[in-house]
Protein backbone atom coordinates (compact mmCIF):
# COMPACT_ATOMS: atom_id res chain seq x y z
CA UNK A 1 0.00 0.00 0.00
CA UNK A 2 0.85 3.77 -1.14
CA UNK A 3 0.72 6.17 0.67
CA UNK A 4 1.80 9.12 -1.88
CA UNK A 5 -0.46 10.70 -4.77
CA UNK A 6 1.95 9.33 -7.20
CA UNK A 7 3.95 6.24 -7.55
CA UNK A 8 6.54 6.12 -10.74
CA UNK A 9 8.25 2.43 -11.43
CA UNK A 10 11.59 2.93 -13.14
CA UNK A 11 14.22 6.53 -12.74
CA UNK A 12 15.39 6.35 -16.07
CA UNK A 13 15.28 9.55 -17.92
CA UNK A 14 11.49 9.67 -18.81
CA UNK A 15 10.50 8.11 -14.85
CA UNK A 16 12.70 11.20 -13.44
CA UNK A 17 11.06 13.64 -15.94
CA UNK A 18 7.49 12.70 -14.81
CA UNK A 19 9.05 12.58 -11.72
CA UNK A 20 10.20 16.35 -11.89
CA UNK A 21 6.83 17.46 -13.07
CA UNK A 22 4.69 15.96 -10.57
CA UNK A 23 6.97 16.79 -7.29
CA UNK A 24 6.77 20.44 -8.96
CA UNK A 25 2.98 20.08 -9.35
CA UNK A 26 3.02 19.74 -5.21
CA UNK A 27 2.43 15.80 -5.36
CA UNK A 28 3.82 13.59 -2.74
CA UNK A 29 5.65 10.94 -5.37
CA UNK A 30 7.14 7.76 -4.75
CA UNK A 31 9.75 5.99 -7.54
CA UNK A 32 10.38 2.74 -7.03
CA UNK A 33 14.09 1.11 -9.10
CA UNK A 34 14.73 -1.94 -9.58
CA UNK A 35 18.56 -1.64 -9.49
CA UNK A 36 20.46 -0.65 -7.19
CA UNK A 37 21.15 2.83 -8.58
CA UNK A 38 19.19 5.39 -10.05
CA UNK A 39 19.01 6.06 -13.66
CA UNK A 40 18.48 3.55 -15.89
CA UNK A 41 20.16 4.76 -19.28
CA UNK A 42 22.11 7.48 -17.26
CA UNK A 43 24.20 5.90 -15.38
CA UNK A 44 27.80 6.67 -15.55
CA UNK A 45 30.79 4.43 -13.09
CA UNK A 46 34.15 3.10 -12.55
CA UNK A 47 34.65 -0.21 -14.79
CA UNK A 48 37.91 -0.89 -14.25
CA UNK A 49 40.16 1.96 -12.63
CA UNK A 50 38.21 3.95 -9.90
CA UNK A 51 39.39 6.80 -11.20
CA UNK A 52 37.61 6.58 -14.81
CA UNK A 53 34.41 6.85 -15.58
CA UNK A 54 32.10 5.15 -17.87
CA UNK A 55 29.24 5.85 -18.80
CA UNK A 56 27.17 2.33 -18.89
CA UNK A 57 24.60 3.42 -21.52
CA UNK A 58 23.91 6.91 -23.26
CA UNK A 59 26.64 8.85 -23.53
CA UNK A 60 26.16 11.46 -26.17
CA UNK A 61 22.88 13.99 -25.62
CA UNK A 62 21.69 15.81 -28.79
CA UNK A 63 18.13 15.34 -27.67
CA UNK A 64 18.79 16.95 -23.94
CA UNK A 65 20.07 19.49 -25.59
CA UNK A 66 17.26 20.13 -28.17
CA UNK A 67 14.42 18.72 -25.63
CA UNK A 68 11.91 21.18 -24.80
CA UNK A 69 11.49 19.62 -21.18
CA UNK A 70 15.29 19.50 -20.40
CA UNK A 71 15.56 23.52 -21.95
CA UNK A 72 12.69 24.11 -19.34
CA UNK A 73 14.54 22.14 -16.48
CA UNK A 74 18.02 24.30 -17.17
CA UNK A 75 20.63 21.78 -16.81
CA UNK A 76 23.01 24.58 -16.66
CA UNK A 77 21.74 26.42 -14.02
CA UNK A 78 22.10 23.07 -11.98
CA UNK A 79 25.99 22.59 -12.81
CA UNK A 80 25.72 20.23 -15.14
CA UNK A 81 28.18 21.41 -18.15
CA UNK A 82 27.05 20.37 -21.63
CA UNK A 83 30.39 20.31 -23.31
CA UNK A 84 30.74 20.52 -27.23
CA UNK A 85 32.83 18.85 -29.62
CA UNK A 86 34.38 20.88 -32.57
CA UNK A 87 33.29 18.07 -34.68
CA UNK A 88 29.84 16.80 -33.66
CA UNK A 89 30.69 13.38 -35.37
CA UNK A 90 32.86 12.06 -37.96
CA UNK A 91 32.46 8.60 -40.38
CA UNK A 92 36.33 7.28 -40.95
CA UNK A 93 36.24 5.62 -44.49
CA UNK A 94 38.93 3.27 -46.32
CA UNK A 95 42.31 4.87 -47.34
CA UNK A 96 42.75 7.33 -44.37
CA UNK A 97 39.74 9.16 -45.37
CA UNK A 98 37.46 10.71 -42.88
CA UNK A 99 33.74 12.52 -43.49
CA UNK A 100 33.09 15.21 -40.95
CA UNK A 101 30.39 16.72 -39.47
CA UNK A 102 31.66 19.90 -37.59
CA UNK A 103 29.33 21.94 -35.66
CA UNK A 104 30.38 24.85 -38.12
CA UNK A 105 27.56 24.01 -41.08
CA UNK A 106 30.37 26.09 -43.28
CA UNK A 107 33.52 24.11 -42.22
CA UNK A 108 31.47 21.25 -42.64
CA UNK A 109 30.32 22.02 -46.22
CA UNK A 110 33.67 23.07 -46.72
CA UNK A 111 34.79 19.75 -46.65
CA UNK A 112 32.71 18.17 -48.45
CA UNK A 113 33.71 19.40 -51.98
CA UNK A 114 30.75 19.38 -55.07
CA UNK A 115 28.71 18.32 -52.04
CA UNK A 116 29.13 21.22 -49.61
CA UNK A 117 26.55 23.25 -51.02
CA UNK A 118 23.80 20.25 -51.35
CA UNK A 119 24.59 19.59 -47.42
CA UNK A 120 24.46 23.29 -47.19
CA UNK A 121 20.51 23.51 -48.74
CA UNK A 122 19.57 20.71 -47.12
CA UNK A 123 20.47 21.46 -43.32
CA UNK A 124 20.07 25.47 -43.38
CA UNK A 125 16.42 25.45 -43.75
CA UNK A 126 16.46 23.00 -40.76
CA UNK A 127 18.38 25.30 -38.72
CA UNK A 128 16.19 28.24 -39.41
CA UNK A 129 13.09 26.20 -38.34
CA UNK A 130 15.20 24.27 -35.82
CA UNK A 131 12.29 24.80 -33.34
CA UNK A 132 9.43 23.83 -35.20
CA UNK A 133 11.57 20.69 -36.32
CA UNK A 134 12.09 20.01 -32.69
CA UNK A 135 8.64 20.82 -31.74
CA UNK A 136 7.19 18.14 -34.14
CA UNK A 137 9.47 15.05 -33.48
CA UNK A 138 9.95 15.48 -29.43
CA UNK A 139 6.62 15.58 -28.43
CA UNK A 140 3.54 13.44 -28.08
CA UNK A 141 2.93 13.65 -32.29
CA UNK A 142 -0.71 14.07 -31.68
CA UNK A 143 -1.37 18.19 -32.18
CA UNK A 144 -1.23 20.14 -35.33
CA UNK A 145 2.54 21.61 -36.13
CA UNK A 146 2.96 24.83 -34.68
CA UNK A 147 5.40 25.53 -37.37
CA UNK A 148 4.06 24.17 -40.49
CA UNK A 149 7.27 25.31 -42.60
CA UNK A 150 9.23 22.93 -40.11
CA UNK A 151 6.66 20.58 -41.04
CA UNK A 152 7.02 20.97 -45.12
CA UNK A 153 10.36 21.05 -45.03
CA UNK A 154 10.63 17.97 -42.85
CA UNK A 155 8.52 15.65 -45.09
CA UNK A 156 10.00 16.55 -48.40
CA UNK A 157 13.11 15.64 -46.61
CA UNK A 158 12.27 12.72 -45.15
CA UNK A 159 10.78 11.54 -48.68
CA UNK A 160 13.77 11.57 -50.18
CA UNK A 161 15.95 10.43 -47.67
CA UNK A 162 13.92 8.04 -46.17
CA UNK A 163 13.84 6.14 -49.38
CA UNK A 164 15.98 4.83 -52.17
CA UNK A 165 16.12 8.16 -53.59
CA UNK A 166 18.36 10.04 -51.25
CA UNK A 167 22.03 8.55 -52.25
CA UNK A 168 21.66 9.60 -55.59
CA UNK A 169 21.59 13.29 -54.31
CA UNK A 170 25.23 13.22 -53.00
CA UNK A 171 28.27 12.48 -55.98
CA UNK A 172 30.97 12.10 -53.46
CA UNK A 173 30.92 9.15 -50.82
CA UNK A 174 31.52 11.22 -47.94
CA UNK A 175 28.37 13.12 -47.79
CA UNK A 176 26.08 9.67 -48.52
CA UNK A 177 28.07 8.18 -45.40
CA UNK A 178 27.57 10.98 -43.09
CA UNK A 179 24.09 11.57 -43.47
CA UNK A 180 23.61 7.51 -43.49
CA UNK A 181 25.75 7.03 -39.98
CA UNK A 182 23.02 9.31 -38.87
CA UNK A 183 20.28 7.45 -40.02
CA UNK A 184 21.38 3.94 -38.92
CA UNK A 185 20.71 5.64 -34.96
CA UNK A 186 17.16 4.59 -35.93
CA UNK A 187 18.55 0.98 -35.60
CA UNK A 188 16.55 -0.51 -38.55
CA UNK A 189 16.15 -1.38 -41.82
CA UNK A 190 17.66 1.79 -44.22
CA UNK A 191 16.54 3.19 -46.02
CA UNK A 192 13.45 3.64 -44.33
CA UNK A 193 10.85 7.02 -43.87
CA UNK A 194 11.66 6.57 -39.72
CA UNK A 195 15.43 6.73 -40.14
CA UNK A 196 14.65 9.53 -42.55
CA UNK A 197 13.10 11.45 -39.91
CA UNK A 198 16.07 10.46 -37.08
CA UNK A 199 18.64 11.33 -39.68
CA UNK A 200 17.16 15.17 -40.52
CA UNK A 201 16.51 15.81 -36.58
CA UNK A 202 20.10 14.24 -35.60
CA UNK A 203 21.65 15.50 -38.64
CA UNK A 204 20.55 19.17 -38.09
CA UNK A 205 20.86 19.23 -34.20
CA UNK A 206 24.63 18.78 -35.01
CA UNK A 207 25.39 22.02 -36.69
CA UNK A 208 22.83 23.63 -33.98
CA UNK A 209 22.23 22.83 -30.58
CA UNK A 210 24.90 19.99 -30.71
CA UNK A 211 25.90 16.42 -29.89
CA UNK A 212 27.06 17.38 -26.63
CA UNK A 213 28.88 15.21 -23.68
CA UNK A 214 27.75 16.51 -19.98
CA UNK A 215 31.00 17.28 -18.20
CA UNK A 216 31.82 14.07 -15.94
CA UNK A 217 29.81 11.30 -17.41
CA UNK A 218 25.90 11.30 -18.33
CA UNK A 219 25.76 10.04 -14.39
CA UNK A 220 25.34 14.23 -14.13
CA UNK A 221 22.03 14.64 -15.54
CA UNK A 222 20.03 12.02 -13.36
CA UNK A 223 21.91 13.46 -10.16
CA UNK A 224 20.74 16.83 -11.34
CA UNK A 225 16.94 15.33 -11.99
CA UNK A 226 17.10 13.55 -8.64
CA UNK A 227 18.15 15.91 -6.65
CA UNK A 228 15.16 18.32 -7.95
CA UNK A 229 12.78 15.47 -6.67
CA UNK A 230 14.08 15.04 -3.46
CA UNK A 231 14.26 18.87 -3.01
CA UNK A 232 10.82 18.62 -3.93
CA UNK A 233 9.66 16.03 -1.43
CA UNK A 234 10.21 13.37 -3.81
CA UNK A 235 11.28 9.36 -2.06
CA UNK A 236 13.49 6.64 -3.71
CA UNK A 237 13.15 3.57 -3.31
CA UNK A 238 15.90 1.58 -5.48
CA UNK A 239 16.60 -1.91 -5.21
CA UNK A 240 13.03 -2.56 -5.66
CA UNK A 241 11.64 -4.26 -7.93
CA UNK A 242 8.08 -3.63 -8.44
CA UNK A 243 6.23 -7.32 -9.33
CA UNK A 244 2.65 -6.30 -9.72
CA UNK A 245 0.43 -2.83 -9.88
CA UNK A 246 -1.29 -4.49 -6.80
CA UNK A 247 1.98 -2.90 -4.91
CA UNK A 248 0.50 0.07 -5.75
CA UNK A 249 -2.92 0.50 -4.42
CA UNK A 250 -3.27 3.80 -2.87
CA UNK A 251 -1.42 5.92 -5.25
CA UNK A 252 -4.07 8.23 -7.25
CA UNK A 253 -1.37 7.70 -10.29
CA UNK A 254 1.29 5.79 -11.32
CA UNK A 255 3.50 6.14 -13.94
CA UNK A 256 5.38 2.97 -15.81
CA UNK A 257 8.76 3.52 -16.90
CA UNK A 258 8.69 0.33 -17.99
CA UNK A 259 8.50 -1.71 -21.47
CA UNK A 260 5.00 -2.82 -22.94
CA UNK A 261 6.18 -6.39 -21.90
CA UNK A 262 7.08 -5.52 -18.08
CA UNK A 263 3.53 -3.81 -18.30
CA UNK A 264 2.06 -6.59 -19.47
CA UNK A 265 3.56 -8.47 -16.39
CA UNK A 266 2.80 -5.55 -13.85
CA UNK A 267 -0.54 -6.00 -14.96
CA UNK A 268 -0.98 -9.38 -14.39
CA UNK A 269 -3.65 -10.53 -16.80
CA UNK A 270 -5.63 -7.11 -16.04
CA UNK A 271 -5.73 -5.13 -18.90
CA UNK A 272 -8.86 -5.37 -21.84
CA UNK A 273 -7.88 -7.97 -24.49
CA UNK A 274 -7.79 -5.66 -27.02
CA UNK A 275 -5.25 -3.96 -25.72
CA UNK A 276 -2.97 -6.66 -23.94
CA UNK A 277 -3.29 -8.25 -27.58
CA UNK A 278 -1.44 -4.32 -29.15
CA UNK A 279 1.01 -4.43 -26.09
CA UNK A 280 2.09 -8.40 -27.19
CA UNK A 281 2.44 -7.33 -30.76
CA UNK A 282 4.58 -4.58 -29.94
CA UNK A 283 8.01 -5.27 -31.92
CA UNK A 284 11.08 -4.95 -30.55
CA UNK A 285 14.17 -3.54 -32.72
CA UNK A 286 17.23 -4.90 -33.38
CA UNK A 287 19.77 -5.34 -30.28
CA UNK A 288 22.87 -3.41 -29.43
CA UNK A 289 26.08 -5.29 -28.28
CA UNK A 290 28.38 -3.05 -26.00
CA UNK A 291 32.24 -2.97 -25.13
CA UNK A 292 33.86 -0.70 -22.75
CA UNK A 293 37.34 -0.14 -22.90
CA UNK A 294 40.50 1.38 -21.19
CA UNK A 295 42.71 2.72 -23.16
CA UNK A 296 46.18 3.79 -22.92
CA UNK A 297 46.20 6.20 -25.22
CA UNK A 298 43.98 8.49 -27.68
CA UNK A 299 42.56 6.44 -30.66
CA UNK A 300 45.54 6.20 -33.72
CA UNK A 301 43.02 7.18 -36.23
CA UNK A 302 43.98 6.58 -39.74
CA UNK A 303 43.11 10.10 -40.28
CA UNK A 304 43.77 12.07 -37.10
CA UNK A 305 41.19 14.58 -37.46
CA UNK A 306 38.70 11.64 -36.66
CA UNK A 307 40.19 12.39 -33.00
CA UNK A 308 38.16 15.51 -32.79
CA UNK A 309 35.01 14.32 -33.54
CA UNK A 310 32.75 13.44 -30.13
CA UNK A 311 31.15 10.52 -31.88
CA UNK A 312 32.34 8.34 -34.56
CA UNK A 313 29.84 5.84 -37.26
CA UNK A 314 32.05 2.85 -38.10
CA UNK A 315 29.60 1.49 -40.80
CA UNK A 316 32.08 2.42 -43.77
CA UNK A 317 30.12 3.27 -47.24
CA UNK A 318 26.21 4.66 -47.56
CA UNK A 319 26.17 0.62 -49.43
CA UNK A 320 27.78 -1.09 -46.93
CA UNK A 321 25.71 0.31 -44.13
CA UNK A 322 22.44 -0.14 -45.96
CA UNK A 323 23.33 -3.63 -46.40
CA UNK A 324 24.59 -4.11 -42.28
CA UNK A 325 21.52 -2.67 -41.41
CA UNK A 326 18.96 -4.46 -43.45
CA UNK A 327 20.70 -7.61 -42.78
CA UNK A 328 20.93 -6.59 -38.82
CA UNK A 329 16.88 -5.98 -38.90
CA UNK A 330 15.69 -8.95 -40.73
CA UNK A 331 18.01 -11.30 -37.70
CA UNK A 332 21.00 -11.34 -39.57
CA UNK A 333 23.94 -11.07 -38.01
CA UNK A 334 26.75 -9.40 -39.88
CA UNK A 335 30.81 -9.86 -39.98
CA UNK A 336 30.61 -6.06 -40.14
CA UNK A 337 28.29 -4.07 -38.24
CA UNK A 338 27.29 -0.54 -37.73
CA UNK A 339 29.49 0.65 -34.71
CA UNK A 340 28.94 3.94 -32.77
CA UNK A 341 32.13 4.67 -30.92
CA UNK A 342 32.79 7.76 -28.24
CA UNK A 343 36.02 8.37 -26.57
CA UNK A 344 34.47 10.82 -23.80
CA UNK A 345 38.27 11.88 -23.10
CA UNK A 346 38.44 14.42 -26.48
CA UNK A 347 35.21 16.48 -25.45
CA UNK A 348 35.93 16.25 -21.86
CA UNK A 349 39.44 15.87 -21.34
CA UNK A 350 39.00 15.00 -17.05
CA UNK A 351 37.43 11.80 -18.30
CA UNK A 352 41.25 10.70 -18.91
CA UNK A 353 44.33 10.02 -16.22
CA UNK A 354 47.73 9.49 -17.32
CA UNK A 355 47.88 6.63 -19.82
CA UNK A 356 44.05 5.62 -19.07
CA UNK A 357 40.69 6.70 -20.52
CA UNK A 358 37.75 5.07 -21.10
CA UNK A 359 36.15 4.74 -24.54
CA UNK A 360 32.92 3.83 -25.15
CA UNK A 361 31.68 1.41 -28.42
CA UNK A 362 28.57 -0.61 -29.59
CA UNK A 363 27.84 -2.34 -32.41
CA UNK A 364 23.73 -3.40 -33.71
CA UNK A 365 23.04 -6.98 -33.75
CA UNK A 366 20.00 -9.01 -34.15
CA UNK A 367 17.54 -8.93 -30.94
CA UNK A 368 18.92 -11.65 -28.43
CA UNK A 369 22.11 -12.46 -30.20
CA UNK A 370 24.08 -13.90 -27.72
CA UNK A 371 27.74 -13.34 -29.22
CA UNK A 372 30.47 -11.38 -27.36
CA UNK A 373 30.90 -8.39 -29.18
CA UNK A 374 34.41 -7.74 -28.30
CA UNK A 375 36.53 -9.16 -31.37
CA UNK A 376 33.63 -7.65 -33.68
CA UNK A 377 33.87 -4.44 -32.32
CA UNK A 378 38.06 -4.11 -31.94
CA UNK A 379 38.03 -5.38 -35.39
CA UNK A 380 35.63 -2.50 -36.55
CA UNK A 381 38.07 0.27 -35.07
CA UNK A 382 41.19 -1.31 -35.97
CA UNK A 383 40.26 -1.20 -39.97
CA UNK A 384 40.09 2.67 -39.65
CA UNK A 385 43.09 3.05 -37.06
CA UNK A 386 45.36 0.04 -36.79
CA UNK A 387 46.94 -0.43 -33.63
CA UNK A 388 43.90 0.43 -31.54
CA UNK A 389 44.46 -2.85 -30.07
CA UNK A 390 47.79 -2.44 -28.73
CA UNK A 391 46.05 0.61 -26.22
CA UNK A 392 43.81 -1.55 -24.87
CA UNK A 393 44.41 -2.26 -21.27
CA UNK A 394 41.28 -3.72 -20.35
CA UNK A 395 37.44 -4.36 -21.75
CA UNK A 396 34.13 -5.71 -20.75
CA UNK A 397 31.67 -7.09 -23.35
CA UNK A 398 27.51 -6.71 -22.95
CA UNK A 399 26.03 -9.04 -25.39
CA UNK A 400 22.63 -8.06 -26.56
CA UNK A 401 20.76 -11.16 -24.84
CA UNK A 402 22.44 -10.04 -21.62
CA UNK A 403 21.14 -6.26 -21.91
CA UNK A 404 17.80 -6.87 -20.60
CA UNK A 405 19.29 -8.54 -17.35
CA UNK A 406 20.87 -5.40 -16.62
CA UNK A 407 17.47 -3.34 -17.74
CA UNK A 408 14.58 -4.89 -18.18
CA UNK A 409 13.36 -2.35 -20.85
CA UNK A 410 15.99 -3.04 -23.37
CA UNK A 411 13.98 -5.92 -24.27
CA UNK A 412 16.56 -8.57 -26.00
CA UNK A 413 18.97 -5.71 -25.90
CA UNK A 414 16.93 -3.25 -27.98
CA UNK A 415 17.59 -0.43 -26.45
CA UNK A 416 15.66 1.78 -28.39
CA UNK A 417 12.38 0.14 -26.39
CA UNK A 418 11.00 -0.87 -29.73
CA UNK A 419 11.31 -0.61 -33.23
CA UNK A 420 11.40 2.50 -35.29
CA UNK A 421 9.29 1.78 -37.63
CA UNK A 422 7.23 4.83 -39.10
CA UNK A 423 3.84 3.16 -37.63
CA UNK A 424 5.41 2.57 -34.29
CA UNK A 425 7.26 5.44 -33.95
CA UNK A 426 3.39 7.17 -33.82
CA UNK A 427 1.64 4.03 -32.42
CA UNK A 428 4.07 3.73 -29.46
CA UNK A 429 2.91 1.76 -27.66
CA UNK A 430 -0.21 0.98 -29.30
CA UNK A 431 -2.77 3.26 -31.10
CA UNK A 432 -4.26 5.65 -28.99
CA UNK A 433 -4.68 9.54 -28.91
CA UNK A 434 -3.18 10.02 -25.36
CA UNK A 435 -0.92 7.41 -25.88
CA UNK A 436 0.30 8.02 -22.29
CA UNK A 437 -3.15 6.90 -20.54
CA UNK A 438 -3.75 3.38 -20.26
CA UNK A 439 -7.16 1.89 -20.11
CA UNK A 440 -6.16 1.51 -16.30
CA UNK A 441 -7.86 4.24 -14.66
CA UNK A 442 -4.86 6.42 -13.04
CA UNK A 443 -2.02 4.09 -14.63
CA UNK A 444 0.19 5.68 -17.28
CA UNK A 445 3.15 4.59 -19.77
CA UNK A 446 6.06 6.98 -19.68
CA UNK A 447 9.18 5.18 -21.01
CA UNK A 448 10.78 5.45 -24.72
CA UNK A 449 8.15 3.05 -26.02
CA UNK A 450 5.93 6.01 -25.93
CA UNK A 451 6.11 9.25 -28.53
CA UNK A 452 8.45 10.61 -29.01
CA UNK A 453 10.85 7.10 -28.45
CA UNK A 454 14.18 6.92 -28.08
CA UNK A 455 17.10 8.56 -26.35
CA UNK A 456 17.92 11.00 -23.00
CA UNK A 457 14.94 13.78 -24.21
CA UNK A 458 12.89 13.08 -20.90
CA UNK A 459 9.50 14.11 -23.16
CA UNK A 460 8.13 10.62 -22.53
CA UNK A 461 8.16 11.48 -18.66
CA UNK A 462 6.81 14.77 -19.45
CA UNK A 463 4.05 14.71 -21.33
CA UNK A 464 3.13 11.12 -19.34
CA UNK A 465 3.19 13.45 -16.50
CA UNK A 466 1.44 16.10 -18.16
CA UNK A 467 -2.03 13.64 -18.65
CA UNK A 468 -2.01 12.69 -15.33
CA UNK A 469 -2.27 15.62 -14.09
CA UNK A 470 -5.04 16.57 -16.16
CA UNK A 471 -6.55 13.42 -15.85
CA UNK A 472 -5.90 12.62 -12.10
CA UNK A 473 -5.60 15.51 -10.39
CA UNK A 474 -7.75 18.06 -12.46
CA UNK A 475 -4.20 20.51 -12.99
CA UNK A 476 -3.81 21.87 -16.56
CA UNK A 477 -1.39 24.50 -15.72
CA UNK A 478 2.43 23.55 -16.38
CA UNK A 479 4.78 23.44 -13.25
CA UNK A 480 7.26 25.58 -13.33
CA UNK A 481 10.64 23.27 -13.82
CA UNK A 482 13.48 26.07 -13.55
CA UNK A 483 15.58 26.03 -10.69
CA UNK A 484 13.54 29.14 -8.79
CA UNK A 485 11.03 28.66 -5.85
CA UNK A 486 7.99 29.93 -8.00
CA UNK A 487 5.65 26.78 -8.31
CA UNK A 488 3.84 27.48 -11.31
CA UNK A 489 4.31 29.47 -14.39
CA UNK A 490 1.82 30.89 -16.62
CA UNK A 491 0.70 28.51 -19.29
CA UNK A 492 -1.59 25.36 -19.84
CA UNK A 493 -0.85 21.56 -20.25
CA UNK A 494 -1.69 20.82 -23.87
C1 LIG B 1 24.39 1.21 -24.70
C2 LIG B 1 23.41 2.34 -24.85
C3 LIG B 1 23.82 3.52 -25.43
C4 LIG B 1 22.93 4.59 -25.56
N1 LIG B 1 23.40 5.77 -26.04
C5 LIG B 1 22.60 6.85 -26.03
C6 LIG B 1 23.15 8.14 -26.26
O1 LIG B 1 24.37 8.30 -26.43
N2 LIG B 1 22.30 9.21 -26.26
C7 LIG B 1 20.96 9.07 -25.99
O2 LIG B 1 20.23 10.08 -26.00
N3 LIG B 1 20.43 7.85 -25.73
C8 LIG B 1 21.22 6.75 -25.72
N4 LIG B 1 20.71 5.52 -25.37
C9 LIG B 1 19.26 5.36 -25.22
C10 LIG B 1 18.75 5.91 -23.90
O3 LIG B 1 19.58 5.49 -22.84
C11 LIG B 1 17.32 5.44 -23.67
O4 LIG B 1 16.51 5.76 -24.80
C12 LIG B 1 16.72 6.09 -22.45
O5 LIG B 1 17.50 5.79 -21.31
C13 LIG B 1 15.29 5.61 -22.23
O6 LIG B 1 14.83 6.19 -21.05
P1 LIG B 1 13.63 5.57 -20.20
O7 LIG B 1 13.45 6.44 -19.02
O8 LIG B 1 12.47 5.34 -21.09
O9 LIG B 1 14.11 4.11 -19.74
P2 LIG B 1 15.45 3.58 -19.11
O10 LIG B 1 16.51 4.58 -19.15
O11 LIG B 1 15.69 2.27 -19.77
O12 LIG B 1 15.09 3.34 -17.57
C14 LIG B 1 14.12 2.43 -17.13
C15 LIG B 1 14.39 2.14 -15.66
O13 LIG B 1 13.26 1.47 -15.11
C16 LIG B 1 13.70 0.43 -14.26
N5 LIG B 1 12.63 -0.56 -14.18
C17 LIG B 1 12.02 -1.21 -15.21
N6 LIG B 1 11.07 -2.05 -14.74
C18 LIG B 1 11.05 -1.90 -13.39
C19 LIG B 1 10.27 -2.49 -12.33
N7 LIG B 1 9.32 -3.39 -12.57
N8 LIG B 1 10.52 -2.10 -11.05
C20 LIG B 1 11.48 -1.18 -10.78
N9 LIG B 1 12.26 -0.60 -11.74
C21 LIG B 1 12.04 -0.96 -13.03
C22 LIG B 1 14.97 -0.06 -14.94
O14 LIG B 1 15.82 -0.73 -14.01
C23 LIG B 1 15.59 1.24 -15.45
O15 LIG B 1 16.44 1.82 -14.47
C24 LIG B 1 21.58 4.44 -25.17
C25 LIG B 1 21.16 3.25 -24.57
C26 LIG B 1 22.08 2.22 -24.38
C27 LIG B 1 21.64 0.98 -23.65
Amino acid sequence: MVSADVAIVGTGPNGLAAGVVLARAGLRVELYEGADTIGGGLRTAPLFDSGVLHDLCAAVHPMAAASPFFRAFDLAARGVELLHPEISYAHPLDGGRAALAHRSLAATCEHLGPDGPRWRRLMSPLLEHSEGVVDLLLSGQRGLPRDPAAALLLASRVAVHGSGLGAARFQGQEASALLTGVAAHAVGRLPSLASGAVAMLLGHLAHGSGWPLPRGGSGRIAEAMAQDITVHGGVFHTGHTVQSLAELQGARAVLLDTSPKGFLALAGGGLPRSYARALERFRYGPGAAKVDFLVSEPIPWSDPAVGRAGTVHLGGTHAEMVRQETANARGVRTREPFVLLVDPAVTDPGRALPGKRPVWAYAHVPNGDPTDPYELVRARIERYAPGFGDTIIAHRSVPAAHYETYNPNYVGGDIGSGAMTLYQSIARPAPRIDPYRTPLPGVFLCSAATPPGPSVHGMSGYMAALSALRHCFGIRHLPNLAPTSEPFKSGRTR
